[in-house]
């Protein structure tokens, strides 16, 4: 089975990219991806972690924002990990994190919440990139919530009053640097209307000029009718279909591999990439 969309402890996911990857070997994991929110900081441990016939797909989850205010996650793999310019925008996005989780707070503590940015250090492990989930495990410590999924309910949903944005890239730009580091681009779960506002149908178009390779339609966060009008923009534009589970360890009820790419969709997707960064042991 291939998974390309996953996450470890260097974002929000609570496995240690060791544990992850051991993961998908004791499940007989074909193709793994890692793919951890603006950052490529748990490539060097998977990698070294690697062992028998699991291959791996290393790459970054890159949080966008549209002209329009819309949340995008565009999923990069296979991409030059040493591009100056693709690692500066993470750089940039990762930086942002904090002053956006800083009002997320403030916004809280003016409604009489007890919780402080040293209560989100405090859960968070040393050198992640910070999220709402590590605010959600601050809120469990804490008693005032229950687990990350009650948090995302309400307070932390992206229509949540407390909800901030942080400075990222539009989708056209994470996709163009994507491609200029030689690797592929692929839109994660982009009709998860649960979460909030989504894309259009007739946004895909300037998506795939600026070189969008591919398009996450099996993910628990679209329904069947999601994923059919998916499949349709897919069909009509030439992506490459792919399905993923998105898993975060403990973090989301998303267990490994519980959605997956066919073997042929994955050929072809790693055929767009400008050279074979797939990591074999
Ligand atoms: P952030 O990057 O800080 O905006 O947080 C985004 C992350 O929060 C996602 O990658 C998920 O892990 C998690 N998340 C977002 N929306 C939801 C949701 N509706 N339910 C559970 N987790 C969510
Ligand atoms: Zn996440
Ligand atoms: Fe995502
Ligand atoms: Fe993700």
């Amino acid at each position: 089975m291939i998974d390309l969309h996953t996450h470890t402890t260097c974002s929000d996911g609570t496995d240690s990219p060791r544990q992850l990857v051991n993961k998908a070997i004791a499940q007989g994991l074909e193709v793994l991806g890692v793919s951890d929110h603006d950052t490529t900081s748990g490539w060097e441990e998977a990698t070294q972690s690697l062992r028998g016939p699991l291959k791996l797909a290393l790459g970054a989850e890159i949080s966008c924002l549209t002209t329009d205010g819309v949340s995008v996650h565009m999923l990069g793999l296979l991409f030059d990990p040493k591009h100056p310019e693709l690692q500066r925008v993470l750089e940039e996005t990762r930086d942002g994190r904090l002053p956006r989780m800083r009002a997320m707070i403030e916004k809280m503590q003016a409604e009489g919440m007890d919780i402080s940015i040293e209560d989100v250090e405090r859960v968070m492990p040393v050198g992640a990139t910070m999220g709402r989930p590590h605010l959600a495990d601050a809120l469990v410590a804490k008693k005032i919530i229950k687990s990350r999924d009650e948090a995302f309910v309400d307070l932390l949903h992206n229509n949540s009053r407390f909800y901030v944005s942080h400075l990222a890239p539009t989708p056209v730009d994470a996709i163009t640097l994507i491609r200029r580091a030689g690797g592929v681009a692929v839109i994660a779960h982009p009709f998860a209307s649960h979460r909030g506002q989504i894309l259009k149908p007739e946004d895909f178009a300037d998506l795939v000029v600026a070189g969008l390779n591919g398009v996450e339609v099996d993910h628990r966060d679209q329904n069947p009718d999601e994923r059919a009008m998916l499949r349709v923009i897919a069909d009509e534009l030439d992506l490459v279909i792919t399905g993923s589970s998105d898993y975060h360890g403990t973090g989301k009820l998303n267990s490994l591999a519980e959605n997956h790419t066919n073997r042929e969709q994955w050929a072809k997707l790693e055929s767009q990439a400008d050279a074979r960064r797939v990591v074999s042991a």
